[in-house]
């Protein structure tokens, strides 16, 4: 009988990527990968510590198997595991804690377990890009890892002490995982890091490197995950029109107050992030900018929230990750005073979301009548859900249609509620 492995991800497309990867590997050496709360040979917990509710879950999920008292290996990975490593290995009942920059050999470690030869994981190189190609996966989208770490050090961000300094992976690997990956099947690559448009591979910056991603004489569809508003570089802007590039970016302003941003640490005004945004949809008028914004940052007033919904009022970000700040040890604003109330983080965070609601649904109706390129993802019930290039959810009747397949729609009518769809008919 296969041994069966169980999964459960959390945090950002970097650990996606990673289980991903560790998934496929499996796979491919006849493990059978089931679902979460089935019962296992082994449970791989992917954590994340970016904020308390990061760790919430984290716990949660390691703490959901030992609860089943089974002979279960348990292995917790990924930043939490990294960031609370001695202390995890103190709760005797789980089996190993990967660092991060080990998290690649998860494989070995399991497989030499199960077939009873000695692993001594603390004696393999340590390495963040070791990841094999994922074949078989949890996503129709291929998660390509470009860069790991981060030199920026904002000062409410745990990320550089857990995933390290910022180190960029050789480009040949990436073109290679790539075309693996396009061999496989897949038909949208999602390019991810901790802070990718701070790529630098030799003579190679981010701009050169999407620029040889997109010469790569193949058909796919190139989506590049979050970014911080830095190498915004006029080569970039020219490559925003490049028909296979979507237009769609995840560009974190954090705080829409000049005032925070510096206590954050962060190296833009509101107006440089502002010229950004304007510089890119002079290429592309109707691209979609979504991003991260964090309220409740120590010393916020309502002045400065208000300069944050003026300033997300004009820019129309069309989707936003809106975080109440949460205090992580060992940074700097963990020591900052003015700590601001939960309950009005809250109410600020509430605002935001009813804010950013507005301006997606003004967004995705704006594309009635027009056409997309639809990806499906998956048909359920004779619907098949998808997003089109500019990253809107669409749905469509799924007759004689087939997931992982690229279909020209024309988008007829918006959903309503929250987080509305968008239904599409063939063109
Ligand atoms: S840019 Fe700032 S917020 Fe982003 S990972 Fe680096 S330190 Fe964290």
């Amino acid at each position: 009988m296969p041994k069966k492995i169980a999964f459960k991800t959390l945090g950002c497309r970097l650990n996606q990527y990673e289980t991903d990867s560790l998934v496929s590997q499996f796979k491919q050496n006849n493990y059978q990968i089931v679902d979460f709360n089935q019962d296992a040979d082994a449970y791989i917990v992917n954590t994340c510590t970016v904020t308390n509710s990061g760790d919430k879950r984290s716990r949660q999920a390691y703490n959901n198997v030992l609860k089943r008292n089974n002979d279960a290996q348990l292995v917790v990975t990924g930043c939490m595991a990294t960031q609370f490593k001695e202390k995890l290995e103190n709760e005797n009942k789980i089996n190993f804690v990967v660092d991060n920059d080990r998290k690649a050999q998860i494989f070995d470690l399991i497989d030499s377990y199960f077939k009873n030869e000695i692993y001594q994981l603390n004696e393999q190189e340590r390495s963040v890009f070791s990841f094999l190609p994922a074949k078989e996966t949890f996503h129709t989208r291929s998660m390509i890892k470009i860069q790991d770490g981060c030199d920026n050090f904002c000062t409410y961000c745990i990320v550089p002490s857990v995933r390290g300094r910022a180190i960029s992976r050789p480009e040949n690997e990436i073109i290679d995982n790539i075309n693996k990956v396009l061999d496989f099947g897949y038909k949208e690559i999602v390019l991810t890091g901790v802070n990718i448009t701070r790529y630098e591979y030799k003579e190679l910056a981010f701009d050169d490197l999407i620029e040889k991603i997109l010469a790569i004489p193949r058909d796919f569809r190139l989506r590049i995950s979050s970014v911080e508003p830095e190498g915004f570089t006029e080569k970039f802007y020219s490559l925003l029109k490049n028909p296979k590039l979507a237009p769609h970016l995840h560009l974190c302003i954090q705080s829409g107050s000049d005032k925070i941003l510096q206590q954050m640490r962060r190296f833009y005004t509101v107006n440089e992030f502002k010229a950004i945004t304007n510089n890119i949809r002079k290429q592309i008028p109707n691209f979609n900018i979504t991003t991260d914004v964090i309220v409740g940052f120590p010393s916020e007033n309502d002045k400065d929230f208000d300069d944050t919904l003026q300033t997300i009022e004009e820019i129309g970000f069309t989707h936003i990750h809106t975080f109440k700040y949460s205090v992580r040890n060992k940074t700097k604003a963990a020591r900052m005073s003015e700590q601001v109330d939960a309950k009005v983080k809250t109410a600020r965070s509430e605002s935001v979301r009813l804010l950013a609601e507005k301006i997606k649904r003004k967004y995705r109706s704006g594309f009635i009548g027009k056409e997309q390129i639809l990806l499906i993802e998956r048909i359920e019930n004779d619907i098949a859900r998808g997003y089109g290039q500019h990253y809107i959810p669409i749905k469509i009747k799924a007759t004689n249609l087939k997931e992982n397949e690229f279909y020209s729609v024309k988008l007829i009518s918006l959903e309503e509620g929250e987080d509305p769809f968008v239904w599409a008919e063939l063109v």
